[in-house]
């Protein structure tokens, strides 16, 4: 938790000309700027969602009157509502569910539904370019503007999901993946001569080693990088090229691309499996990586989770164990990769699925969600889940410092949301 009580700068009555760091000059209590902060960093994460979708030329005006509305509540000396705050919160959740689930769709119609993949990961003879971040918009125009050349295209962290896209896959120079998660680039990028392209956030500032083919575009800004304009991805190309090729490396692979169709087409088996006691949980392994050390515990949770449960995930904290080989419950795979941090509303609509598969209600499913987060988007994602009324979730590695005891217990007393213990005693709690 911060050291402060609260943080906020933002008019010219600020204590001492700093911060009110105790209580609001203006009145406002420590609780209702960190609940003010945290629709900002909600909102921030909606923001992102929305930004994609609107590349792709889908909007919905609820969700930017929601952004518009929250950002005004957060001005000083008008909202000192805890109650309100909170509803606001949670109207986040909605907006962001709402924004998740036209951004999936705007995937689907652009790329198609993901199917599964079984993805390369390693180098390939010849040059190349990887691409990072979330824009499969982005992907996809370098992929075009690639053919006819022999520049294999890898994806990075969150673009690991592109490969199960079929309107993606069909390129032939969408080779493979180079690395894990956000958190590697540093070494991964010296690593390997290729180009490089940074699309969204999750992007760091570069190290010498590469900061002359580091390119990046649109929203995304970093020092000494090149930017690409318009879409116009030649300078990368030729940057590719200039640098040669890679020698190819051992391969090895991963899957990716469980998509929400072809999950459902496996529900007959899966209720078969669930009635005669052979899957007793699923288990949703989520969220965003870190280099907290803290994170080690998705791995040894994954590794821990009974033979006879599944294990879903989504999002970057995936490569900390999508290398484990999980096999099989009767050919329904015991680790299902869903996709990038937006697929959340895969997860969201999969619970749908089953609680109409099993006539149950959310709660009430064997499904245990167990979150990392990171970032803002988390933060939305979070909000969202909350919206839906789900509970019993776990979530670390740390716990939010924008949440005082106070919104604490708010969210433990109203949906039992539990700080991570250890892999073995959380299992145990839901296993029983
Ligand atoms: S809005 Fe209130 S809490 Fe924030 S700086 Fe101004 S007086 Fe301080
Ligand atoms: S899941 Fe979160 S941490 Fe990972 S790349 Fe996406 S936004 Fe960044």
């Amino acid at each position: 938790m911060s050291d402060f009580n609260m943080f906020c700068y933002q008019c010219s009555q600020t204590a001492r000309g700093s911060a009110c760091t105790n209580a609001g000059v203006c009145g406002k209590n420590a609780t209702v700027a960190r609940l003010q902060d945290n629709l900002i960093f909600s909102m921030k994460g909606i923001s992102a969602y929305n930004y994609h979708c609107k590349e792709l030329g889908v909007s919905d005006e609820s969700v930017d009157e929601f952004l518009t509305k929250g950002l005004y509540t957060t001005l000083t000396n008008v909202n000192f509502d805890i109650g309100d705050l909170v509803q606001l919160a949670l109207d986040s959740g909605e907006a962001n569910f709402k924004v998740m689930k036209m951004l999936k769709e705007a995937h689907i119609e652009n790329f198609g539904e993901p199917v599964p993949a079984e993805v390369k990961v390693g180098a390939q003879e010849g040059p190349g370019i990887l691409v990072t971040g979330h824009d499969l918009k982005a992907l996809e125009e370098l992929l075009k503007q690639c053919e006819g050349t022999d520049v294999k295209v890898y994806t990075h962290s969150e673009m690991l999901p592109a490969h199960g896209y079929p309107e993606l896959a069909k390129y032939e120079s969408l080779a493979g993946q180079l690395g894990g998660s956000w958190i590697d680039q540093r070494k991964v990028f010296a690593d390997y001569n290729v180009a490089i392209l940074g699309t969204t956030n999750c992007v760091l500032p570069p190290k010498d080693a590469y900061a002359d083919r580091l390119f990046t575009m649109d929203i995304v800004k970093i020092p000494g990088a090149q930017v690409i304009e318009d879409y116009d991805f030649k300078p990368l190309i030729d940057k590719a090229i200039e640098l040669g090729g890679l020698e190819a490396e051992e391969l090895s692979t991963i899957s990716t691309g469980f998509g929400l169709s072809t999950i459902l087409s496996l529900a007959p088996k899966i209720k078969e499996l669930v009635l005669e006691g052979k899957i007793k949980r699923f288990f949703l392994v989520a969220g965003c990586d870190s280099p907290n050390p803290r994170m080690s515990y998705y791995r040894e949770f994954v590794e821990n989770v009974p033979e006879d449960c599944i294990v879903l995930t989504l999002a970057c904290n995936k490569f900390r164990f999508n290398n484990l080989e999980l096999g099989d419950i009767e050919g329904i795979p015991r680790l299902l990769d869903l996709g990038q941090c937006n697929d959340a509303i895969v997860a969201i609509e999969l619970a749908v699925a089953l609680c109409e598969l099993f006539e149950m209600e959310l709660n009430d499913l064997p499904l245990t969600i167990v979150l990392s987060w990171m970032e803002q988007k988390a933060a939305a994602i979070l909000w969202t889940l909350l919206y839906l009324g789900k509970t019993d979730m776990f979530i670390g590695p740390v716990l939010p410092a924008w949440a005082n005891d106070d919104i604490l217990n708010v969210l433990v007393e109203n949906f039992n949301l539990t700080p991570i213990s250890t892999p073995k005693e959380d299992i145990k709690k839901v296993m029983g």
